[in-house]
């Protein structure tokens, strides 16, 4: 198995903050997991990782079990997350519609809800985000006093604040909801909900999941790639999430792929989304890519197996082909995880007309599979997106709270 970890531990007393967070990160992501394993992925001591684990375990973020016996010696005790500790929300945010979920630590979904936006609008997006947080508290009200934060995800690209949004020719687009992103409503937002809140492009916040959850444990680096109104990608890159300086890499629905080709709202030409993502599909169609029953629509099309449809799917499919091609040149990843909004069998159809895929530089193993198609369905996005939550909001919080317990 790869390595999955960010960084390695250090036994100076000053980076304790810093070795909580490996520890913790080391436990979340490949937990259970014995404590002199911990220490030889760390380079920490085995005295240290004892003794942090000792104080996780004391303030009930971690707990212990016995390991499967090894040799002739004892069963050696393994060290997992505590599930239930603490709870975060997950929102992927589209302008069609928002899917909210609830987790506990270890990514176990307590809780889901979905609704239609009323107009594809920040407002109205806001307006369901807390509908569906409230929904969760009433249902779950002994969970919901164990929030410690939210994830958002929404398609990019984002914009720092509104003069940039102004700049952004695509701002008012459907594939893109670039004002939800920005600063000033997050802080809203997080006002009302009464809770941190963290923002994640949708792509990013499926590949996070996938890293944590999902099939990407099993890979330090893989692609992520996002088939919803519009397309995008994230990177899982030596074991961490890469969302570039600005929050926008993976926008690959931009790259152009035809010089001369079709206009596309980011002000270029012939762009990928443009031929590949629900957007170009529904303008195939005759349908409003603005409406959501246009994706229940697609989906009907989708199960009769219809021919237009279908020969849609052949005239695109050269173009997953390319975006792979590109992926897999530039990055070297081990691996390729497709999802998106739709359900898994129409990828895995769109999958089987884009084969034979190019050719990789270093061939795959013989038998092992570089591209797949993700296990998180249609929810990967909004687990992602609470999964972010844990990464962003709760591990800096464990380790103020260890260091103030002293
Ligand atoms: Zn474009």
């Amino acid at each position: 198995m790869a390595t999955s970890f960010r960084t390695r531990g250090t036994n100076l007393t000053r980076a304790k903050t810093h070795n909580h967070r490996v520890v913790l990160e080391i436990i979340r992501t490949r937990g259970p997991i014995g404590r002199s394993e911990i220490a030889d992925i760390t380079s920490l001591s085995r005295q240290t990782v004892q003794n942090i684990v000792a104080e996780l375990d004391a303030e009930g973020i971690v707990e212990m079990h016995a390991g499967k016996a090894s040799g002739r010696g004892h069963p050696g005790m393994n060290v997992q997350i505590r599930a239930s500790h603490a709870f975060s929300l997950g929102f992927h945010v589209d302008r069609l519609a928002v899917t909210a979920i609830a987790c506990d630590l270890m990514g176990q979904v307590v809780w889901s809800g979905t609704g239609h936006l009323v107009a594809p609008s920040t407002s109205s997006a806001n307006a369901l985000v807390l509908k569906l947080a409230e929904d969760f508290r009433k249902a779950h009200p002994d969970e919901a006093s164990r929030l410690f934060g939210v994830g958002l995800a929404a398609p990019g690209p984002f914009a720092a604040d509104a003069d940039e949004l102004a700049h952004l020719s695509s701002s008012s687009d459907a594939t893109t909801f670039t004002e939800f992103g920005l600063p000033e409503n997050l802080k809203t937002l997080s006002q009302e909900l009464n809770l941190p809140v963290v923002l994640q492009n949708d792509a990013s916040a499926a590949a996070l999941g996938e890293h944590v959850y999902g099939l990407g444990r099993a890979y330090g680096n893989f692609a992520f790639i996002q088939f919803g109104i519009g397309l995008g990608a994230g990177f899982v890159l030596n074991g961490a999430i890469y969302p570039g300086p600005s929050k926008n890499a993976g926008e690959i629905g931009h790259i152009q792929v035809q010089p001369r080709g079709l206009a596309c709202s980011c002000g270029s030409r012939g762009c990928l989304e443009r031929y590949l993502s629900l957007h170009a599909l529904c303008e195939r169609l005759g349908l409003d890519p603005t409406l959501a029953a246009s994706l229940i629509r697609i989906d009907q099309l989708f199960e009769a197996q219809d021919p237009a449809l279908l020969a849609w799917m052949d005239d695109v499919a050269p173009y997953l082909r390319q975006a792979i091609n590109i992926i897999e040149m530039m990055l070297d990843p081990e691996a390729i995880i497709l999802g998106g909004i739709v359900r898994p069998a129409f990828i895995e159809t769109l999958l089987q007309r884009a084969e034979p895929l190019h050719p990789r530089l270093a061939p795959s193993a013989p038998g092992a599979r570089r591209i797949h198609v993700g296990t998180s369905g249609t929810r990967a996005v909004a687990l992602g997106a609470s999964a972010a939550a844990v990464d962003a909001l709760f591990a800096p919080s464990v380790s103020h709270l260890v260091l103030q317990a002293e």
